[in-house]
């Protein structure tokens, strides 16, 4: 394939930089340092999209702040893949009426995939006058300069045109954690499942250049991280538009590479890209996390092909037998849609079936949501709402009952886990994460936050396993 895509040059993301110093002279003129609010929804992608931003907020010599009445920047980044994600941001910009009325020099920008759809950025525009920049994904890079725009000219603006994505290297980082860390390595998604509305508000697939992947994992590793996400819509196609002979599995074993002790996880992957390679791969990296997650979405194929997943229930289920039989120990997590157009009573009862067949340790279950301009939404949909809530109702029972003996298992086992934070509660104040990514509530020293611990599993339950912090592992 040609290698075609449109990547930022260091130079324009340098001016970038540079307006963020004028606008920094500009905010802090009275002497006082200007604080910001960052207030993001959706998948990991947005969090380390909303990592850029706070970046370069910082560079303008913002704060930040988690009050929206002591804000004099907030920034809403959004999702649009259900819609109740939606009525939950058009609500609480809403509610903003009310600081900005206090504080009317506050800036408000929307920004994200929700305003990158032509009809809700039009919504904005009439119904939301506080909001004064509008920005959809692709525009992120030049923040700084939409910013600016709105502070010279004291006038909305709206940077959402249809755009099939760039690729920006260089933009500063806020990173939210110490121990885990996001790392993008592609954007985009070229897939079209008929019901998902991220590949037109996305773009096309575009990978980040090797090297520049591995150079952002050297700099986490150093930098103390112990727990890296590779995150990608479809993170399997990895490099095909690249033109150059690397694929994911290639990545993950030259991040494996770099001396350190950390976990390599990814997510998400496409069941109709994961190779023997990759799940071979998975199993000679020791870095690499072993967990999985793959969304089957359905376990009946009429539904699948509907959704136009370019996979079958038996193809799913031989690719789970090859994982598994190449990791024994592996986490396998997935993410279902209920209520498809036309899923019937029948269809629903196979998803169940293969719930219970392949025993996920989690799953990630949601009603069918129809989002504008997606062939699934003019499919014909003649199942109600509460008879989709009753099978939803059927599958997070099955998903529960699951999970809870999944982690039952778990009782009377050490695991090397990963100390990542405090919970502030006091019979269990540490939380970390086994191998598989399976949540651990510990008591223990807070000095261990960032380590590697063993623990000793004592109980668990469908969320979640408890223990005590044994020795440094
Ligand atoms: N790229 C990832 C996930 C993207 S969205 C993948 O393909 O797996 C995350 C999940 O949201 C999807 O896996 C799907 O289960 C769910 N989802 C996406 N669109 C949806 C819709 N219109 N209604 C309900 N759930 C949806
Ligand atoms: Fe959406 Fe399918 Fe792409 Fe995932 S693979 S982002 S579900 S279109």
């Amino acid at each position: 394939m040609k290698y075609e895509r449109t990547s930022i040059t260091p130079q324009e993301i340098d001016r970038q930089l540079e307006l963020c110093h004028r606008i920094a002279d500009r905010l802090g003129a009275d002497g006082r340092r200007p604080l910001a609010m960052v207030d993001t929804y959706g998948c990991q992608q947005n969090e380390a999209d909303s990592e850029k931003l706070r970046g370069y907020l910082a560079e303008m010599g913002c704060g930040f702040t988690q009050d929206e009445f002591e804000a004099d920047i907030i920034v809403v980044n959004t999702c649009a893949v259900r819609e109740h994600a939606e009525m939950r941001v058009l609500g609480n910009v809403g509610a903003l009426n009310h600081t900005k009325k206090a504080k009317p020099d506050q800036i408000i920008a929307v920004c994200g995939c929700m305003v990158q759809q032509e009809h809700m950025a039009e919504k904005i525009r009439k119904s939301y006058p506080i909001v004064d920049l509008v920005f959809g994904p692709h525009e992120i890079w030049r923040f700084p300069e939409l910013l600016e725009r709105v502070l010279e000219r004291h006038r909305r603006v709206f940077a959402t045109e249809k755009n099939s994505g760039v690729v920006a290297e260089g933009i500063p980082r806020q990173r939210d954690g110490k121990v885990k860390a996001w790392l993008s390595v592609m954007y985009g998604c070229n897939n079209f499942c008929t019901y998902c509305v991220v590949p037109y508000v996305r773009g096309r697939e575009r990978s980040r250049l090797p090297e520049e992947v591995i150079a952002e994992a050297e700099e986490l590793v150093a930098a103390g991280y112990r727990d890296i996400t590779l995150l990608g819509q479809n993170v399997n196609s990895y490099g095909k538009d690249l033109g150059i002979d690397v694929d994911f599995a290639d990545l993950i074993r030259r991040i494996n590479d770099i001396p350190g002790d950390f976990l390599i996880r990814f997510m998400t992957s496409h069941p109709k890209d994961a190779t023997e390679k990759l799940f071979r791969t998975m199993a000679e990296c020791e870095k690499c996390a072993r967990h999985i997650h793959l969304p089957v979405q359905s376990g009946s194929n009429r539904v699948l092909r509907a959704m136009n997943r370019s996979y079958t229930r038996e193809k799913y289920l031989e690719e789970i037998a090859l994982a598994r039989s190449l990791m024994p120990d592996l986490v396998l997590t997935t993410d279902i849609i209920v209520g498809f157009p036309g899923e019937t009573e029948e269809e629903f009862a196979e998803t169940l079936s293969l719930c219970e067949e392949v025993r996920f340790d989690a799953m990630f279950t949601f009603i069918y949501s129809k989002r504008v301009g997606t062939p699934a939404a003019s499919m014909p949909d003649p199942y109600t709402r509460e008879e989709k809530q009753r099978r939803f109702d059927a599958l997070t029972e099955l998903s529960n009952r699951i999970s809870a003996e999944k982690h039952g298992a778990y009782v009377g086992t050490r695991q090397r886990v990963l100390v990542d934070g405090e919970t502030g509660r006091e019979e269990y104040n540490l939380s970390a994460r086994t191998n598989g990514g399976r949540l651990v509530h510990l008591k223990g020293d807070p000095g261990l936050v960032g380590q590697f611990v063993t623990a000793e599993i004592t109980s668990g339950n469908t969320w979640a396993l408890y223990g005590k912090a044994e020795e440094d592992g």
